[in-house]
């Protein structure tokens, strides 16, 4: 049974992204991978807005986020966690036996600039992590304010999880000053997942060309000097490449501003309806999320019973809140494909649900 996903990733990917993936298979060392490779590098720097090149990691996302600590923290990074996915990252710091510690603000506040400035003023930091979108509680942290504190300290190298924004909305790499910028294909790209990409300055690669204990498969200096080549360090995965060449060219028909627009549109309609439904969004609501909604289960509605609803009869699943926000929170993704149709499609299924089940 295939039903519609707006859950905020993996999302829906269109029968035409898929059968982008299907393409024969080419050698890694060829010149057809060289050609395909460097095809897609004009497309993401202008999503990145970036002149960095932006290297493509056969991993979830996690595996990039645990590669940029072993590249760059020499000293202590500072982890700034107001979620479950920031707050994995001191988890992970830790795992990695790199010394952190963790800037605690409260679920569904953003990550607050001034606070950063202070605690990087202590001067024990030389890198710092931060999520652009948290996604499990469908806040945005103001990335322009957070990345010109960080600036004020010209040690620390920033490391921004951008996994469920990007392409969303603008994000300016290079003149944010944007060390490391990190994504993944489930999310916003509307790809099957098993893909990340990173986007790395030259500072953070000085940085780790000085730092051992890089290990192999993360190297930022393997991930350049394969890049030179029009390559990757090890086997990728091609199709994900090909469906990544194939969404680039869509987005590039679409046009960036318009995708922008589309996702601002589309977000904001699902805020609207949560809120004559009676729910009110659980960040604060000039820090809502752009590819997603989290709403407060104010209304203490039977999540599952929705999802199992939504299921059978309208062939879609929401998603019931995250961690520990299962059940008092549901989220609703925008992101990818989404069209004023299909979220019109959503909000009716979604009306109907709630209606029968007292909301
Ligand atoms: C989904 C998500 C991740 C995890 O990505 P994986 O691809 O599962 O490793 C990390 N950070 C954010 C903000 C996410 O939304």
């Amino acid at each position: 049974m295939s039903y519609r996903l707006y859950i905020p990733g993996p999302i829906t990917v269109s029968e035409e992204t898929l059968r982008a993936m299907t393409q024969p298979m080419i050698g890694h060392r060829s010149k057809d991978f060289v050609a395909l490779y460097q095809s897609i590098q004009p497309g993401l720097q202008r999503l990145m807005e970036t002149a960095d090149p932006v290297y493509l990691s056969t991993s979830s996302s996690w595996g990039i986020m645990e590669g940029a600590l072993r590249n760059t923290v020499a000293k202590k990074v500072l982890c700034c966690m107001n979620g479950a996915f920031s707050d994995k990252w001191l988890d992970v710091a830790q795992r990695c036996g790199i010394a952190a510690h963790g800037l605690r603000f409260d679920w569904g506040k953003p990550v607050d600039p001034e606070t950063v400035r202070t605690e990087l003023a202590t001067g024990q930091y030389d890198a710092i992590t931060f999520i652009h979108s948290e996604t499990s509680t469908g806040t945005l942290s103001p990335l322009e304010s957070i990345m010109a504190v960080v600036r004020e300290f010209p040690e620390v190298i920033s490391i921004v999880d951008t996994v469920s924004s990007f392409s969303t909305l603008p994000i300016a790499k290079d003149a944010n000053g944007m060390d490391v910028l990190i994504t993944g294909s489930q999310k916003a790209l509307a790809l099957p997942p098993g893909l990340s990409l990173l986007s790395v300055s030259e500072r953070a690669r000085q940085r780790a060309a000085s730092h051992p204990g890089r290990g192999y498969y993360f190297d930022f200096l393997e991930f350049h000097a394969n890049h030179e080549k029009g390559m990757t360090p090890s086997t990728p995965a091609i199709s994900l490449i090909y469906a990544l060449q194939h969404k680039l060219v869509q987005i590039d028909n679409e046009g960036i501003a318009n995708r922008y627009a589309r996702h601002l549109r589309l977000n904001e309609k699902i805020r609207l309806w949560g809120r004559a439904r009676g729910f009110s969004l659980f960040p604060e609501e000039e820090y809502g999320a752009r590819g997603l909604n989290c709403f407060s289960n104010t209304l203490n509605v039977d999540l599952e019973a929705v999802n199992k609803s939504l299921k059978t009869r309208f062939q879609c699943v929401i998603d019931g809140g995250y961690g520990k926000l299962k059940g008092k929170t549901f989220r609703i993704s925008n992101m990818g494909d989404e069209t004023d149709e299909t979220i019109g499609a959503l909000i009716g299924a979604l009306d109907t649900v709630f209606g029968e089940l007292g909301a």
